[in-house]
């Protein structure tokens, strides 16, 4: 198993009708998409080279209605189209996602986006800053502002991941920290 920042990872939190998704490679955020539709995360997972897929796990409280069985069913489809695929596949509840990152109460997306930054700093999702004088004729290396770059301030590693792809990459940081899949058995008899 490699560490978060090495090889590929694909992290899946399935909705009703789209799906987040963000997709690391070597620890560079190389897709991320809040409302991915189900034909590219299929192709996501089916030609993205050999890595580790994380799918949230959806939890029924009480009756389930039909938006959360739809869920299920992308969760399940996203596992078993992932392990075809060959990936190290591991589904994970979100109590689990929330335990791990010791997020307590809602792990609404600004949470988890606060509890984001205090792992990976502040600027982890700033889009960064455009040189104001970038379109100045003579803009160039000795631009005191940019030093040529273009960019007064660099984008952080998770620039433009936002509201269902947070919850996707809540997946990844949550693995690091230790959540794994729970294996439910059949329970005894006289038990149920
Ligand atoms: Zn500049």
């Amino acid at each position: 198993m490699s560490s978060r920042d090495e090889g590929v990872w694909i992290m899946v939190d399935p909705g009703t009708w789209s799906h987040g998704v963000v997709v690391i490679a070597d620890g560079v955020v190389v897709h991320a998409n809040h409302a991915e539709s189900l034909d590219n995360l299929h192709l996501t997972l089916r030609h993205t080279q050999y890595g580790t897929v994380l799918v949230e796990r959806v939890q029924a409280h009480g009756m389930a209605g039909n938006d959360v069985m739809l869920t299920c069913e992308h969760s399940a489809d996203f596992r078993r189209l992932a392990i075809e695929s060959g990936h190290d596949t591991h589904r994970i509840y979100r109590r689990h996602v929330k335990q791990a990152l010791d997020v307590r109460g809602k792990s609404s997306d600004a949470i988890i986006r606060a509890r984001l930054c205090e792992e990976f700093g502040a600027s982890a999702f700033d889009n960064g800053k455009a040189c104001p004088k970038r379109k100045n004729k003579s803009h160039g290396d000795d631009c005191a502002i940019c030093g040529g770059s273009g960019m007064e301030r660099e984008p952080g590693r998770f620039a433009g991941v936002k509201s269902h792809a947070i919850q996707a990459l809540a997946l990844w940081l949550a693995f690091d920290h230790g959540a794994r899949e729970v294996v439910h058995e059949r329970p005894k008899k006289g038990k149920r």
